[in-house]
């Protein structure tokens, strides 16, 4: 607004200056015109002085003298005619021949000057006079008592003898109210005279501006432009005397309208521009502002969204704790707050066991409504500062904060387990989960984020490893096991290539008729050095390494080649149950590869049997249930193994398409002394018997073992009591007494099972 209003004054005042020079222009022209007009009266005044000095009558007067001749000549009504106040004939010798001046006081209007004037005007006439009787050819201005006068003079010849002059006529003329009403009418401009005294000083009142003027000789100019109101501009103009001295100031106005107008226009126009320019202005200002309000709205929305993106990328959706994003980007924060604070900082990772049969038994739904549930009761079992954080699937992270020494760790992660040890209630359905934690401590067990974290997961993987349900602290060693491990896994995909595996096979009795009833393929891993490995240490690495699946195939195929083997040998043939793995059914339609093998190999589907855990029963995903129920549709049979150690409801068993429980060698062993082992296998084999199930029990050792069995009404069982896992060669002998025998012993199928829905 100020830079407007600056162009608003300057843009005035220039034009306004312009317009005042034009005005000054004016008024210069219109006194110039004034002056002009004097000019042209004092010419007149030189022409008539002229033709009258001309006038054969004047000559002859002035030569010879004739009395009338000044009252017939020089008639008021002449001289009034040529403005003509003062008539004054002087001689060749500078005598006075007669003289007359305006005298309205008396009667006829003529009559004599006065000898002050007369003396006077003498003097100023032999100025006009040049050397050698010439006459200046213009009328001047003189100072008279009377006031200023315009005098003229001109030699007195006569028309036939123009060379020689008898004396001079001089005519005066004041410059009177009739004079300026000439000069006003000439120069169509107000006149004003103002006579000065012999010192220059004004005679009537003046505008300062011009006494100012008149008494500063030194810069005087001749004409002064002056304002004398806001309507009026004055000009004026200094009239010197014949001898240059100031006689009088003609004075002219000059009305200012026009400036006026121009000005008021001037304003107009600029404040009309100077207003559409601010209109301009400020809607091109509220436009930029608006755009830049909405920009930094945009701006501020932007802000918004990425810091809700933030939170949405660095929080889990699921359970709405902070996730792993998080996780990175705190930790480093919360080590170096440790190291200045001098405490101690753990790092517990937490993994759900077997979370995954929550998911295939009851769906995902449940299973992301359990992980929710989880995540509040770990945020409530440990302190508020303490981080907790889900890292995805069924695996959380605990960062827990100011500690004053490691040894709290092992209390929190109690504590956690504790808050575990009571079900979680999801949709009105209880379920138990525990975790299994692995911990590592800052600094003690490592520098850096990725160092804890990777140390707090070796510590959980060991805690898995030793049975789940419990909490590690992280320990060199453990890193030795790992390295061990991962060595081992490699070790274990070579293996196959370098037919380092191979089976065992177990004979399962009838315990009432001690007869052969089935066998159990073992798998056998000796490495290239002769070291053995047991399948307990190796399985669940190739369980977790995804080997499982080849293995299993490699067992299966090589099962089947035996059985073809000892038909092409025309042996007896009993069943051989197969160990399979979970993941088996994940990733092979099982039964069509069982299909296709039988008959690629020419034996009997119904040959294979097939364990399975009982975790993997407890799944109850219709895929795996379908892939059970496809084998048994083969006339393979089903059993669950090391039955008793897994956490199912035995409720469950009646919709599992499943036909033999084998009791798990745990119980077997310490039945004979542990009344409650004892009790177990009693429940047991009520169970098995009310849904039909064949019963097989492992691990007998001795003859308390297999007594207690028979009495308890368990039809078969396995154990080094018969016979150790043997080789394929040493089977052949097994099979080899069954021949001869009356029959196969018959395993008894009680049961019918429906499809399970
Ligand atoms: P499992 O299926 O329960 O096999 C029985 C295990 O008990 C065998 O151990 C066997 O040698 C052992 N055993 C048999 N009788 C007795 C006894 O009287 N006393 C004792 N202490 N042990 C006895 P093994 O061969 O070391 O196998 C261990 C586990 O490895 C098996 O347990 C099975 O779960 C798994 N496994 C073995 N072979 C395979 C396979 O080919 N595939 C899969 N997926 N798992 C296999
Ligand atoms: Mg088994
Ligand atoms: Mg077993």
């Amino acid at each position: 607004m100020a830079l407007i209003a600056g162009a608003f004054y300057s843009a005035r005042a220039v034009l306004s200056h312009s317009f005042a020079g034009i005005e000054a222009d004016e008024a210069r022209q219109s006194i110039e015109r004034a002056q002009q007009a004097l000019q042209a009266d004092l010419h007149q005044l030189d022409a008539v002085v002229e033709d009258y000095a001309l006038w054969d009558d004047v000559y002859h007067f002035v030569e010879r003298g004739n009395p009338e001749f000044m009252a017939s000549g020089f008639t008021r009504r002449s001289l009034d005619n040529i403005h003509v106040d003062i008539v004054w004939l002087i001689d060749r010798t500078g005598r006075t021949v007669a003289q007359l001046a305006m005298n309205n006081t008396l009667p006829g209007g003529l009559g004599q000057l006065g000898p002050a004037t007369s003396a006077r005007l003498l003097s100023y006439v032999s100025l006009l006079t040049r050397p050698g009787g010439r006459m200046v050819p213009r009328a001047h201005l003189v100072r008279m008592p009377e006031g200023a006068l315009a005098i003229a003079a001109a030699p007195i010849v006569g028309s036939s003898q123009p060379e020689t002059s008898v004396g001079t006529l001089v005519f005066g003329r004041y410059l009177h109210a009739g004079l300026i009403a000439r000069l006003e009418e000439t120069s169509q401009a107000p006149i004003r005279f103002t006579l000065l005294d012999e010192r220059g000083k004004p005679l009537l009142s003046v505008p300062q501006a011009v006494s100012d003027w008149l008494a500063n000789p030194g810069k005087r100019a001749d004409l002064l432009v002056q304002a004398q109101d806001p309507a009026t501009l004055g000009c004026h103009a200094l009239l010197r005397d014949i001898k240059g001295h100031p006689l009088a100031v003609i004075s002219t106005t000059v009305s200012r309208g026009a400036l006026q107008i121009g000005k008021r226009t001037i304003t107009w126009v600029v404040a009309t521009l100077m207003a559409g320019f601010a209109v301009v202005v400020v809607l091109l200002v509220s436009l930029l502002n608006r755009s830049g309000r909405s920009r930094a709205a945009a701006q501020r929305q932007w802000l918004d969204q990425q810091r809700k993106l933030l939170r949405l990328t660095r929080r889990d959706a699921l359970t709405g704790l902070p996730n792993r994003v998080h996780l990175q980007r705190l930790l480093p924060r919360l080590l170096s707050r440790a190291t200045r604070d001098g405490s101690r900082l753990a790092l517990l990772y937490l993994d759900l066991d077997h979370f995954k049969n929550v998911n295939d038994s009851l769906g995902h739904g449940m299973g992301d409504k359990l992980l929710a549930a989880v995540a509040q009761r770990l945020r409530i079992s440990v302190a508020a500062h303490d981080l907790v954080v889900r890292t995805g699937g069924d695996e959380f992270v605990i960062v827990a904060t100011m500690l004053p020494d490691a040894a709290v760790v092992n209390s929190i992660a109690e504590r956690i387990r504790a808050a575990f040890a009571v079900p979680l209630d999801v949709d009105g359905i209880t379920l138990s989960v525990a975790p299994s934690i692995g911990i590592s401590v800052y600094p003690e067990d490592g520098s850096d984020p990725e160092q804890l974290l990777k140390h707090a997961d070796i510590a959980l993987y060991t805690a898995k490893d030793r049975g789940r349900g419990n909490h590690q602290f992280y320990t060199p060693e453990m890193n030795a096991r790992l390295r061990e491990r991962l060595g081992l896994e490699r070790a274990l995909r070579l293996a196959l290539d370098n037919n380092e595996l191979s089976l065992e096979y177990q004979p399962c009795f009838d315990l009432q008729t001690l007869r052969t009833v089935s066998l159990e393929a073992l798998i056998r891993w000796r490495t290239a050095d002769g070291t053995y490995i047991p399948p307990s240490r190796f399985i669940p690495i190739a369980e977790q390494s995804n080997l499982i699946v080849e293995i299993g195939d490699w067992v299966l195929r090589h099962v089947c080649l035996q059985l073809s083997e000892w038909q092409r040998e025309r042996l007896p043939l009993v069943p051989v149950s197969v160990n399979i793995s979970v993941r088996q059914f994940e990733k092979t339609p099982l039964a069509s590869v069982v299909a296709g093998l039988a008959q690629e190999l020419g034996i009997d589907a119904s040959l294979l049997h097939f364990e399975i855990t009982e975790s993997v029963a407890m799944q109850n995903s219709q895929q795996q249930l379908g892939a059970l129920q496809a084998l048994r549709n083969l006339g393979s049979r089903i059993l669950i193994d090391d039955f008793g150690t897994g956490y199912s409801s035995l409720s469950y068993l009646k919709h599992l398409p499943i036909d033999t429980l084998k009791i798990d060698r745990a119980f077997v062993r310490d039945m004979a002394a542990d009344a409650n082992d004892a009790a177990i296998v009693r429940a047991i084999v009520g169970v098995a018997k009310s849904l039909g199930l064949l019963l097989v029990a492992e691990g007998i050792e001795s003859a308390e073992q297999l007594d207690c069995l028979r009495k308890l009404g368990c039809e078969c069982g396995q154990g080094f009591y018969f016979s150790p896992p043997v080789s394929a060669h040493a089977c052949r002998n097994i099979l080899w007494q069954l021949r001869g025998a009356r029959s196969l012993p018959e395993v008894p199928r009680l049961r019918l099972l429906q499809p399970t829905s």
